[in-house]
């Protein structure tokens, strides 16, 4: 299918992770090569990709995300070719980053030759060798790092699936390639491992405990879970609204607390819409529900967790309400999310809030 948007076109390729269409990849890759924008497949969640040596393309990738310039980009690699070619890495660090990937994982490194743009003019640069067989090929193919932040516009969710970055992006890259859903959902973890102690720069879909047993221990900045407004901080990307509906979204410290806001909204003749694991999917059973997947297999959160905020956005509601929830897996990152999603939106006192509906 091919969308004519006055001067430019979008390709949209679809194949399958298992049977990667070679002939199509290297269309794309060509597309890479001259310095065009790809959107592609990860694991964790789509890319809007670029050659990372051309300075020009990269500055289209903040140019169409609106994204701002002080924020650096993740650099896909596919063999270690490449991140020699980016990066200085040797020895036992070298060692254990190859036990490690390719996974959602992505290590701060100190730099080598690489466009400002990229680095946001930082001494370090991300990079990422993602889990994904048409992620992998299109690498490949490009004979390039690729340089790929998430394929949606800066502030709102990433794009799990390739309707969402044609939503964003249709007429403004030259291909999408539709590889279906994501994985994981969710973006990856990463690491600065460019000095020591090592630090989790933004939790993730891999596990910081199995990432430790690799690297040894991993400090977790208190930061993490929070919008930071300091020019100085750890990692660009901490200063941002991220991944936020269009829509206010609700965050209640547990679902008893969104039950009460929930039967006091809806006897308000409020229109909102809940979004909840299946779990608890029946104390709301009067509301509209839009459901995550189930707590007992953390997975199915993180995957459905954008697709949630997305589907709030186009659902006949004026706003959200969702409660932190205990995952097994993904608890940290979950979380990061969902507080990031919320900005100023937390609930931590349920009178206060039932007030404010008066
Ligand atoms: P995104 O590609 O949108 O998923 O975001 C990439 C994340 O990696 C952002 O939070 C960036 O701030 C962070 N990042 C990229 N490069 C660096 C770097 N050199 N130092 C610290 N954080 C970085
Ligand atoms: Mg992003």
């Amino acid at each position: 299918m091919t969308t004519d948007f006055g001067a430019r076109m979008t390709e949209i390729m679809k194949m399958s992770k298992k049977n990667v269409d070679l002939e199509k990849i290297k269309l794309a890759a060509r597309e890479i090569r001259g310095g065009k924008l790809v959107v592609f497949p990860t694991e964790t969640v789509y890319g809007i990709g670029a050659d990372a040596f051309n300075t020009k393309a990269c500055r289209d990738i903040f140019r169409v995300k609106n994204r701002a310039a002080d924020n650096p980009l993740i650099v896909h690699i596919s063999d270690f070719e490449q991140l020699d070619a980016i990066t200085y890495v040797d020895g036992e660090l070298r060692e254990k980053i190859r036990r490690l990937w390719p996974n959602p994982i992505t290590f701060i490194l100190k730099r080598k030759k690489i466009p400002d743009v990229v680095t946001a003019g930082m001494d370090t640069v991300a990079v990422r060798m993602p889990n994904n067989r048409i992620a992998l090929s299109l690498i490949r193919e490009s004979h390039t790092p690729i340089a790929a932040p998430s394929a949606n516009i800066s502030t709102f969710p990433s794009a799990t699936e390739a309707k969402h970055a044609i939503e964003d992006f249709n007429g403004k890259v030259s291909v999408i390639i539709d590889g279906g859903r994501s994985k994981f959902g969710i973006e990856s973890t990463v690491i600065d491992v460019s000095r020591k102690p090592y630090r989790l720069l933004r939790p993730g879909a891999f596990e910081i405990g199995d990432a430790e047993k690799v690297l040894g221990d991993i400090i977790i900045p208190k930061e993490v879970n929070k919008t930071v407004n300091k020019a100085k901080v750890l990692s660009p990307g901490m200063k941002y609204r991220h991944y936020s509906p269009r829509k206010p979204l609700f965050l209640f410290e547990n679902f008893r607390d969104m039950k009460a806001a929930s039967d006091y909204l809806l006897h308000k003749n409020l229109k909102f819409a809940v979004i909840s694991p299946e779990d608890y999917a029946h104390f709301f059973y009067k509301t509209r529900i839009i459901t995550l997947g189930s707590i007992e297999n953390p997975i199915s959160i993180s995957k459905n967790l954008f697709r949630s905020f997305r589907r709030l956005d186009i659902e006949e509601v004026d706003f959200g309400l969702i409660s932190k929830m205990r995952l097994k897996k993904f608890d940290l990152a979950v979380r990061n999310r969902l507080e990031k999603a919320a900005g100023k939106n937390k609930v931590r006192n349920l009178k206060k809030f039932i007030e404010s509906f008066h």
